[in-house]
């Protein structure tokens, strides 16, 4: 089955491809699906807000079932920022670099013990018929003094988990925990429970 993906991204999208592919879903972006999806607007005030009006406009425009996330750095000593404006946090036209440079800067004075941080994805589905799947996962790391490590993307480079930054991971090793990989298993679980009813009915 064929499943749109709402994003842009393409780092992300390998992600998201790399985990639906076992669960036998083709995920195509929307230029593979011939469509051009405007942006959307992320007006939500949560995660999960930001993940269903994504989902919901590319559902919307193809009438194919659509998956979309909205992810996310929060932190303890920013009192969650930049949280559901990662994406903005060092304004519209930042790098990566950029976003990873004003977060050093902004926690130059925190100590080591308060530099906690959590990423969260949230994901919506929207099943062929319209119903909705939304799954959410949770990473809990910390923010290291200095970027490290050479993979991944956005904040990758600054998040520590276990003693290394999420760019020091490889591809596997950041599914295995990462907050994407965690939600995308949960959403697979969902899916398998929903073709089994629908299997039956
Ligand atoms: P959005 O979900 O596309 O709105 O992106 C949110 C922001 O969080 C972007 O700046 C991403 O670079 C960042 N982000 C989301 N997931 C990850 C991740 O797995 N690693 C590093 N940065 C991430």
């Amino acid at each position: 089955m064929k499943f749109i993906i709402a994003t842009n991204n393409p780092k992300k999208l390998k992600e998201l491809k790399r985990i639906l592919d076992p669960l036998g879903i083709e995920a195509v972006t929307a230029k593979e699906a011939g469509v051009c999806l405007d942006d959307v607007e992320e007006t939500g005030t949560t995660f999960a807000e930001n993940a269903y009006l994504k989902a919901e406009a590319a559902f919307k425009k193809t009438s194919m079932p659509a998956v979309a996330d909205d992810s996310g750095l929060s932190v303890d000593a920013l009192d969650g920022r930049p949280g559901v404006f990662s994406a903005r946090y060092a304004g519209e036209n930042a790098t990566d670099e950029d976003k990873n440079k004003k977060l050093l800067s902004e926690l130059e004075n925190v100590s080591k013990d308060d530099r906690t941080a959590h990423f969260t994805c949230a994901i919506c589905c929207i099943l062929p018929n319209g119903d909705k799947i939304e799954v959410e996962g949770v990473c809990n790391g910390s923010i290291a003094y200095k970027p490290q490590g050479e993979g991944g993307f956005g904040y990758d480079p600054i998040f520590l988990y276990g003693g290394k930054s999420y760019a020091q991971l490889s591809d596997s090793e950041k599914d295995a925990v990462s907050h994407r990989g965690q939600a995308l298993r949960k959403l697979k679980s969902e899916l398998e429970k929903y073709f089994e009813k629908s299997k039956n009915n």
